[in-house]
C-alpha cells in the first residue's frame, strides 16, 4: 500500500521517482530501528547521515543553491511516507528546511550563495528558534534581545522547545532588536546564529513521545551575531519572516499527522485480519470494521486537503485557510487513527513489542506544533469572514 500516492497523484516522473525511492528507504531501513531508537530515546546518528545522502537537507531548496528544489506537494508526500514509519525523523530536516525557507524566502542573494549550499548538503545543520519559556503562541511576547554594538549583534535570552538544539549548530532566532517599538512586531528580527561562545544548549527536554530527536533549551549570553546574518538585511521583518514561514511549516506538520494515522490504520488493518476471536478475524466484526472505515476516510481526506493546500503554495498563491484546514485536520486525524488502532490491538497496543503505542504517543504533538489547533480554528474563521463578507 502507497502511503503518500493518490488519486490527484500528478506528480512529474522525477518526482515520483524520489517519492518511491524515500518509500523503499523507509521501509528497508528506518522500521527495523525505528523501536530501538525511541525506546533508548537515542539520537538517530546513522539515519541522519542517510537522510544527507538522500537529500533531504535540502528537499525545498531550489537546485541554484544546491537542493532538490522539490514542490511543497512532493515534500508533503516525502513527509508523509516516512510519518508512516517512523515520525520523529522528518523533524531533524523539516525544521532545518524551515530555516532554509526562511532564507530562502526572504535572505539577501549573499546571504543565500553563502548559507544555502551549506544547508543543502547538511554540512550546516539547524532549525528555528522562535518559542521561549513565557511565549508560544503570543509570539510578540518574546523578551529575547539584540541589541547593536558596531557590526555585530548582542544576544540575550533564552529559548526552548527548539527542535534540533542539542545536535544541530545554526538557528533562525526571533529576536527584539527594538523591544520598545509598538505594535510589537515592528521590533523583531531574525537572526541566523551559530552556536559559539555565549550561544548554548542549556538543556535537552525530557518528552512523551517524538523521543531521539532532541529538543532543547537555547541560551543566549552577550552572544556576538554578526550583522550580516540579519536575515533580509533589515530589522523590523522576522515577525512577518516568521509568520509567513507558517503557512509551509502547517502543511509540513498536517503531511506528519497523516503519515501517522496512515501508518496506524496500515498496521491495524493488518493485525485486524491476523488476530481472531469468537472463531474468526476481529476484521470480520462489525464494530472493528467500523473503525476500520473510519479511519481509512479520514486518511484519505487528510490527504486531499494537504494536497489542496500544498497546490496553492506551489502556485503563489495565499493559502492560509487551507494549510490551516490541512494542519488541524490531519493532526487530529493522527490522534484519532493512532487511539483507534490502539484500540483494535486490544491489549497488545500497551506493549512495546508493537509500533501503535508510538504512533499514539507521537501524534499529539502534530495538534500543537506550528500553531496550535485552537489557533488554527481561529485562523479559518477569520479568513472565511474575509473571504465572505455581507
Ligand atoms: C516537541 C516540540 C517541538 C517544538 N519545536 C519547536 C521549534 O523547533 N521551534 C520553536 O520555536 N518552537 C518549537 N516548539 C514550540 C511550539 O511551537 C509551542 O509549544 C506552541 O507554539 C504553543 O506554544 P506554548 O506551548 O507556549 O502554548 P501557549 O501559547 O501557552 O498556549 C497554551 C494553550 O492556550 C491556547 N491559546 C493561546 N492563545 C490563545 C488564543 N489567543 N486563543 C485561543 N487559545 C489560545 C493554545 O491553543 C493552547 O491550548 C516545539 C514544541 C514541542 C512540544
Amino acid at each position: 500500500m502507497s502511503i503518500a500516492g493518490g488519486a490527484q497523484d500528478a506528480t512529474s516522473d522525477d518526482e515520483r521517482e524520489i517519492l518511491d525511492a524515500i518509500e523503499r528507504w523507509a521501509e528497508r531501513e528506518l522500521r527495523p530501528v525505528a523501536k530501538r531508537f525511541d525506546h533508548a530515546d537515542e539520537y538517530p546518528t546513522d539515519v541522519v547521515e542517510q537522510l544527507k545522502e538522500l537529500g533531504l537537507f535540502g528537499a525545498t531548496i531550489h537546485t541554484e543553491y544546491g537542493g532538490l528544489g522539490l514542490s511543497a506537494s512532493t515534500y508533503a508526500r516525502i513527509v508523509m511516507a516516512i510519518s508512516s514509519v517512523w515520525m520523529a525523523p522528518v523533524g531533524i530536516f523539516n525544521s532545518h528546511l524551515i530555516m532554509a525557507a526562511c532564507v530562502q524566502r526572504h535572505g539577501t542573494e549573499a546571504q543565500k550563495r553563502h548559507w544555502l549550499p551549506r544547508f543543502a548538503s547538511g554540512e550546516i545543520r539547524g532549525g528555528i528558534g522562535l518559542t521561549e519559556p513565557n511565549a508560544g503562541t503570543d509570539l510578540q511576547g518574546i523578551r529575547t534581545v539584540a541589541r547593536r554594538d558596531g557590526d555585530h549583534y548582542i544576544v540575550n535570552g533564552t529559548k526552548t522547545w527548539i527542535t534540533n538544539g542539542v545536535y544541530g549548530s545554526c538557528f533562525g532566532v526571533l529576536v527584539k532588536t527594538n523591544p520598545e517599538a509598538e505594535p510589537r512586531h515592528k521590533g523583531m528580527s531574525i537572526l541566523l546564529c551559530e552556536k559559539g561562545d555565549g550561544f548554548r544548549a542549556a538543556k535537552k527536554i525530557r518528552k512523551l513521545g517524538y523521543k531521539s530527536i532532541d529538543s532543547a533549551e537555547l541560551v543566549f549570553e552577550d552572544f556576538r551575531c554578526p550583522v550580516e546574518n540579519l536575515v533580509g538585511g533589515v530589522e523590523g521583518q522576522g515577525f512577518k519572516h516568521a509568520v509567513g514561514g507558517l503557512e509551509l511549516g502547517r502543511i509540513n506538520v498536517a503531511a506528519r499527522g497523516a503519515g501517522i494515522a496512515a501508518g496506524a490504520l496500515r498496521d491495524a488493518l493488518r493485525y485486524a485480519q491476523e488476530r481472531q476471536t469468537f472463531g474468526k478475524p476481529i476484521a470480520q466484526h462489525q464494530a472493528i470494521q467500523l473503525k476500520l472505515a473510519d479511519m481509512a476516510t479520514r486518511v484519505e481526506a487528510a490527504k486531499l486537503l494537504i494536497d489542496q493546500a500544498a497546490r496553492k503554495y506551489d502556485t503563489g498563491q495565499r493559502c492560509d485557510l487551507e494549510a490551516g484546514m490541512a494542519k488541524l485536520f490531519a493532526s487530529e486525524a493522527g490522534v484519532e487513527n493512532s487511539l483507534e488502532a490502539m484500540r483494535i490491538f486490544g491489549g497488545y497496543s500497551y506493549s512495546t513489542d508493537f509500533d501503535v503505542e508510538r504512533y499514539y504517543r507521537d501524534a499529539p504533538l502534530m495538534c500543537i506544533g506550528e500553531g496550535t489547533n485552537e489557533m488554527q480554528r481561529i485562523i479559518i474563521a477569520r479568513q472565511l469572514l474575509e473571504r465572505h463578507p455581507l
